[in-house]
């Protein structure tokens, strides 16, 4: 039986164990930190990850915790007016055959972990470190042990150790952004908000997104900005002043829920350039590892369920690891570039100014919503891969 060491317990890593112990595969996932844990709040989920969860088995878990939103709205966080608006009601499903919704980030990692913990052939360690490969499909771990399994899988996330050791190229690009994140209980939301929407207010190089969580009971924040600060790290505590710097030409709704929040979080902002090369013998690399995007698109975790998935089936086609490994690879390689590369041009008129604004809310207000969808269908209903 193919036994795979997957480096990293996030969102991609337990979702690469199940995906391959439904496989019939035995997998061990190896966290470096004490409990499965993920941090930020809200996470978007296209109608291409919710074939994923059913693939995985978990579609009714998370269904039980997501929101479903009536509408992706963009406004102008200057003039106040509405850009454009996506119904994402029957008529979106239908369409996509599998709905939009958003979800905690900590529910939909807790409907992972517990599906990986009824499934026979999947073992789960914390608080280990994994320093990197030793040879082709082995692990020396931090502490100095050494494992050894028939492939590994670098699911380490953006600051990947696994990629550093296959494809050498340095840190990742920091993009000039800042994501500041704060999450309101939905009491304290001003009336004229809409909470049953994800709503993104663009203007001059920055935005801000909301939309509610966890039934309705939270609302989550996302202001983005330009800026050169550069900080390692998911977690580190924000200035408020900052915020009110960066946000003081927009509208006073705006304003208003930012002021609301008084304990923000931020991350810098990285990617990479989309590179082939994540796959190396009997090792391979998965989700921000292999191709660290932009959050334009709100896809990053959706592609890293994608390469789970994707990943499985191959191992599953081919009878040996390394073709399978590489025609993972070959699949995956051009759909993630595409994000990658299209989360760069929607930040770029996210935040944009002066005519290619105005360009901006021409095209996308000109769009009906069976327009609007079509435009979505790279995206949301891309081609099947292979499956045996
Ligand atoms: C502001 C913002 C908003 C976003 N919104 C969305 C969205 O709406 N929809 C969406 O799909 N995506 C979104 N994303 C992207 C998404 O968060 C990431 O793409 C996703 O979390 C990547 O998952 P991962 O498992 O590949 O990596 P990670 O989540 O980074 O997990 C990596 C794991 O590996 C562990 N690890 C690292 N190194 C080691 C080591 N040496 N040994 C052992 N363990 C290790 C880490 O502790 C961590 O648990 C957003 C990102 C940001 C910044």
């Amino acid at each position: 039986m193919t036994h795979a060491l997957i480096v990293g317990g996030g969102i991609g890593g337990l979702a690469a164990a199940l995906a391959l112990a439904r496989a019939g595969c035995t997998a061990e996932v190896f966290e470096r930190a004490s409990a499965f844990r993920e941090i930020g709040a809200g996470i978007q989920l296209g109608p291409n990850v919710f074939r994923m969860f059913d693939r995985l088995g978990i579609r009714a878990a998370v269904e039980a915790e997501a929101v479903r939103p009536e509408a992706l709205v963009m406004r102008c966080a200057i003039g106040g007016h509405e850009v454009t608006r996506v119904p994402l009601g029957a008529g979106f499903e239908a369409h996509f055959g599998h709905p939009y919704a958003v979800i905690h980030r900590a529910d939909l990692l807790a409907a992972l972990h517990a599906a990986c913990l009824a499934t026979p052939g999947i073992r789960l360690q914390l608080s280990t470190d994994v320093a990197g490969l030793d040879g082709e499909a082995e692990l020396l771990l931090a502490d100095g042990r050494r494992v050894a399994g028939d492939l590994v899988i670098g699911a380490d996330g953006l600051w990947s150790r696994i990629r550093a050791e296959i494809m050498g190229d340095g840190p990742p690009l920091v993009s000039g952004h800042i994501a500041y994140r704060g999450v309101l209980p939905m009491e304290a939301v001003p009336g004229h908000v809409s909470r049953r929407e994800v709503v993104l207010w663009a203007g001059p190089k920055l935005h801000l997104v909301h939309y509610p969580l966890r039934r309705g009971r939270l609302m989550n924040l996302v202001a983005v900005f330009h800026s050169d600060h550069v900080e390692e790290g998911w977690d580190a505590t924000g200035d408020t002043r900052l915020i009110e710097q960066h946000f003081a030409d927009t509208r006073p709704e705006v304003r208003d829920m930012l002021s609301r929040i008084d304990a923000w979080k931020f991350w810098v902002l990285c990617d990479r350039e989309p590179a082939r090369g994540w796959t190396r013998g009997h090792a391979t690399l998965l989700g921000d590892a292999a191709h660290p995007m932009l959050q334009y698109l709100a896809q990053g975790a959706n592609m890293a369920l994608e390469d789970a998935v994707c990943l499985a089936d191959q191992l599953g086609l081919h009878a040996d690891i390394p073709t399978a490994l590489a025609a993972y690879e070959n699949l995956r390689a051009l759909r993630t570039a595409r994000v990658q590369v299209m989360a760069r041009v929607y930040g770029q008129f996210y935040h944009a100014a002066g005519l290619t604004a105005e360009l901006r809310d021409a095209a996308l207000g000109a769009r009906d919503a069976k327009a609007a969808w079509t435009g979505m269908e790279w995206l949301y209903n891309p081609p099947p891969w292979p499956v045996r």
